[in-house]
């Protein structure tokens, strides 16, 4: 048992559990399934896109140097010799001098041509078209490979796929794609003062919120959750519950892993041969923790309170299913803004507050959400970033800037 009893920073807990994953292995998903799924393979190109030289406007394939001297008062001539449209070929077709041919956007540049005209600054007569301006060379022209060459690496293994992305498999043809495996996620309600959704409240009870934050979370970030319940506070259903969770590659309970008589959670750790990694986190809100291993399943055993468990998640939980899935970038952004209140807590702990910042002449400003209690998830649903007060500060005026991190935003690094 490691680091048991020790209480580690941030960045110090972050490290144990990254260094706890093992990434999951691969499988074939369709193209169509594939947002945001992490990708298992470097996509290499084996073609241009688009394949050849094509029109980038509704208009006449010609001769840049035919246009010279052209303007409406003094049109330019050219015979027309016929027309391509989209999808049509260009083979055997040629502009020589003094010649245009009718092109389509998406259309084969046929030989010869190296500018097109937009039908706007024409008129075509009987055989024949006016132009109206001068072009110049390679205007309105696409080029082979100006999207893609051929050999060029278009997607990297580790990338989270984006709408583009997608876009970009489908110009390449790819109707399948090796993507990372999505780990399963048992995730754990504990505590006998909770009542589940429906059931009647009675004195004393709270409703469970930590498995519905949670399994929302989970799905955001495309990992397989599987809510199994609420486990009352005794060691047996404790056990029985973590022993059904271990089928996952990932479990998270939240609650009993606290001080409290009835906390059990870190005992059937050991239990259940779980090891544990560390205990104590030094931020709040969310300073107790279980972090476990068994094998390569990572047993997150997060605090209570709904905001411990919420921003818990943010810190560790969502990072480790990033690197389960392969993904290369698991990091929030971090900035700095302009605290619009002042700000006092006491030394020893890193504080991440609740904030709202705003973008004002490029610059951000942030105010806290209100009532910082780890048991008021209002101030949290109210948030779009939490401001990272440092350990040893204990207070921060109005006008100072402070880091905040960008917790709605994707990840960046
Ligand atoms: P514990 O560490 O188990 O004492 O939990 C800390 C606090 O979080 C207690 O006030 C619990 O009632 C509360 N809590 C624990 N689990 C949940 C949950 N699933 N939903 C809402 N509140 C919870
Ligand atoms: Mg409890």
């Amino acid at each position: 048992m490691k680091n048991k009893n020790i209480t580690v920073s941030i960045e110090e807990a972050l490290k144990i559990i990254l260094n706890s994953v093992t990434p999951l292995n691969c499988e074939n998903i369709s193209i169509m399934e594939a947002s945001n799924r992490v990708l298992y393979e470097d996509i290499v190109s084996e073609i241009m896109v688009p394949p050849a030289d094509d029109s980038a406007m509704d208009g006449y394939a010609i001769i840049a140097d035919d246009t010279r001297g052209a303007s409406k008062n003094n049109p330019v001539k050219l015979q027309i010799t016929g027309e391509i449209q989209a999808g049509g070929s260009a083979v055997g077709k040629k502009v020589p001098k003094g010649t245009a041919i009718r092109i389509m956007t998406g259309a084969a540049i046929p030989e010869g041509a190296d500018s097109v005209i937009q039908f706007e600054d024409t008129e075509e007569k009987a055989g024949y078209v006016e132009i109206f301006r001068e072009t110049a060379k390679y205007e309105n022209c696409r080029f082979a490979g100006e999207n893609i060459k051929k050999g060029d690496t278009v997607l990297r293994k580790g990338d989270r796929l984006s709408s583009a992305d997608v876009g970009i498999l489908a110009s390449l043809n790819y109707s399948t794609v090796k993507a990372y495996k999505q780990p399963t996620v048992s995730i754990i309600s504990t505590g006998n003062e909770l009542a589940d959704l429906g059931e009647e409240i009675q004195v004393g009870q709270i409703r469970n919120v930590n498995a519905y934050t949670l399994y929302s979370e989970v799905k955001k970030y495309n990992a397989l959750p599987d809510y199994l319940g609420i486990a009352k506070d005794t060691l047996k259903d404790t056990k029985e519950m973590f022993l059904k969770a271990l089928k996952s590659d990932v479990v998270i309970s939240t609650g009993g892993v606290s001080m409290g008589r009835y906390d059990f959670v870190k005992e059937i750790y050991s239990d259940l041969n779980i090891e544990i990694q560390f205990e104590w986190v030094n931020v709040k809100p969310g300073r107790p923790w279980a972090f476990g291993k068994k094998g390569n399943k990572l047993i997150f055993g997060l605090p209570g309170n709904p905001v411990s468990t919420l921003t818990s998640f943010i810190q560790f939980v969502r990072p480790a299913l990033l690197r389960l899935m392969g993904a290369k970038r698991i990091r929030k952004p971090i900035v700095n803004a302009f605290l619009k209140e002042d700000i006092n807590k006491q030394s020893g702990k890193v504080h991440l507050l609740r904030g709202f910042f705003t973008i004002k002449n490029n610059e951000f400003h942030v105010s806290t959400t209100g009532n910082q209690n780890s048991s008021v998830l209002r101030s949290m649903s109210d948030a779009n970033c939490l401001i990272v007060i440092p350990e040893n500060t204990t207070a921060v005026k109005a006008g100072t800037k402070v880091a905040i991190q960008l917790i709605d935003h994707d990840e960046v690094e």
